[in-house]
Parts: structure tokens; sequence; C-alpha cells
């Protein structure tokens, strides 16, 4: 985006920088969520092993290319993405849950909790940009949907464990 693109932002009251931050921030997560489904689809055991990695698999293919449409969308505001990984600690909103019990319950709890937390990133910066940047707002739109997909698949996924094991 060029100078007048960003112009009309800012004339809406968006501070760019203070918007890249919010962005920055939402991309150490994505990184970190990219991160930790991609090492809990190897270490994973217990039933359904083979569901929980595939779903896994697929949640860290969508959490790295989210990545990827943050730093784009940052590049055009004129900004730059944290060039080094030690920066997505001092940036994230969600942290990283470190996949250590590799109990498939656990990994899915895990993930769950950062899908919540996720949902609530995209949301404030939903209400951040609304009818002030609209391409921001799409953007974490989209992200947002999938996230609310994420939770949706370990949450179904879950239930089915339960109703495997009787407790439910
Ligand atoms: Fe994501
Ligand atoms: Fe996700
Ligand atoms: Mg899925």
């Amino acid at each position: 985006m060029g100078t007048r693109g960003r112009e009309i932002i800012e004339s809406l009251g968006i501070k760019i920088p203070e918007l890249v931050t919010l962005l920055n921030k939402a991309f150490a997560d994505e990184w970190l969520a990219y991160y930790q489904y991609w090492l809990g689809a190897k270490v994973a055991v217990g039933m359904p092993r083979e569901a929980v990695v595939a779903e896994l698999i697929q949640h860290s293919n969508d959490e790295l290319r989210h990545a990827g449409m943050i730093a784009d969308r940052i590049i055009q505001l004129g900004g730059t993405p944290l060039l080094e990984p030690k920066e997505w600690y001092d940036f994230t909103n969600c942290g990283y849950d470190k996949p250590d019990n590799h109990d498939v319950r656990i990994l899915l709890d895990q993930n769950i909790k950062g899908e919540q937390c996720a949902i609530n990133v995209y949301k404030n910066i939903m209400d951040y940009t609304k009818d002030k940047d609209s391409v921001t707002y799409e953007m974490a739109l989209q992200i947002m949907t999938d996230e609310i997909e994420h939770e949706e698949d370990l949450e179904a996924i879950k239930e089915d464990i339960q109703l495997m094991l009787g407790k439910k």
C-alpha cells in the first residue's frame, strides 16, 4: 500500500505504528502456534492418535499461512515484521504451551486454550480497525474464522474421546 492508502487510514484515526505493533503481536502468536501444533503432531500419543495428528498438522499449516498474511499486511503498512524469533516471546499475546505431556487429551486442551486466546486477539484487531482500515479488518475476520473452526474441530475430537471412554 502506498502513501495514499496510509493517509486514508490515518485520517480515520488509526495510528499506524500502534496497528503495526498489534499485528506484530499477532504475528508472534502465529509462529508460536505453528510450532506448538507442528511439534504436537510429532510427539502425540494415545487414542485416536491419527485423527489428532491429522488435525494438528492441518492447523499448523493454517497458522503458518496466517503468519504470512500478517507479514504481508505489516509490510503494506510500511512496517517490518519481527526479524528475530527471540522477539516472539516479547510480543506474544497467547504464549507458547510446551507440549511436554504427549497425551493427545492434554495436547487438545492446550491447543483449545490457544485458539480461544487467538479468537480474542483477532476480535481486538477487528474492534481497532472497524470502519477505519477495511483491509486489516477483513484479514482479521478471515483469520478469526479459521481460529473459530480450529477451536470447534479440537473440541469435537475431545467430545469423541469422552464418548469413546464412556464419560459422557
Ligand atoms: Fe492462526
Ligand atoms: Fe488456529
Ligand atoms: Mg481443522
